[in-house]
């Protein structure tokens, strides 16, 4: 059962307004559903959206930001926790460690880093959680493109690019996350020719 959902999303607002309306819907439900939020802790774009959404129907939000960006004073001052860390790797490593779940919503480098950068824990079985990606109207297309192309050049095993959970509609996506079983695939598709497993 998810407790706490971690959320990447931008850090800026994008150009239509549907990724600012899916933001506070999943705020929405998170609060109903009593899931906490856990998030980078900022009040710029997407992210202030949806942990503003979260705090003003009474849900609890945890911010977890480096130093270096509270310095820039970006970070949140409202939040029901805020957790200052040292840098960026112990940032997502708290993340992680607070959270059941993940979701990715539209965002740019620093969303699609978190996300692969748990894809890949998830691949390497150093953590077993469950992960999806909001495609918001149709915002991912082209990256989940890619990653059926890394599949079809054998570069990423079809198990592993299955971790990703997609969905365009929240409800469904968070019950993709609910039900997920997680995967068990050796990462190394050349060993098994190499006769090395
Ligand atoms: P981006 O997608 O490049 O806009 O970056 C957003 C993601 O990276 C969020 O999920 C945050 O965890 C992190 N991030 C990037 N910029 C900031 C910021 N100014 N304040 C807090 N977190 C940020």
């Amino acid at each position: 059962m998810i407790k706490y959902l971690c959320v990447f999303c931008g850090s800026s607002l994008g150009l239509q307004s549907i990724y600012s309306d899916q933001a506070k819907q999943l705020g929405t439900l998170l609060s109903s559903r009593k899931i906490a939020l856990v998030y980078g802790g900022a009040n710029v774009g997407l992210m202030q959206v949806l942990a503003d959404t979260v705090l003003n129907l009474g849900g609890h939000v945890i911010g977890v930001m480096p130093k270096s960006l509270v310095e820039r004073e970006v970070a949140h001052k409202n939040l029901t926790e805020m957790h200052i860390v040292s840098d960026m790797q112990e940032r997502k490593a708290m993340m992680a460690d607070l959270s059941d779940a993940f979701i990715a919503l539209p965002g740019a480098f620093g969303t699609l880093d978190e996300l692969f950068e748990v894809l890949t824990w998830v691949q390497l079985g150093i953590i077993h959680k469950p992960i999806g990606l909001l495609n918001t109207d149709g915002y991912f297309n082209t990256l989940l493109n890619m990653l059926d192309h890394a599949v079809q050049q054998k570069f990423l095993r079809p198990e592993h690019r299955n971790i990703l959970q997609v969905d365009d509609n929240i409800e469904h996506l968070l019950e993709k996350l609910e039900t997920y079983q997680p995967v068990v695939a050796e990462k190394w598709i050349d060993r098994l020719k190499q006769g090395k497993i």
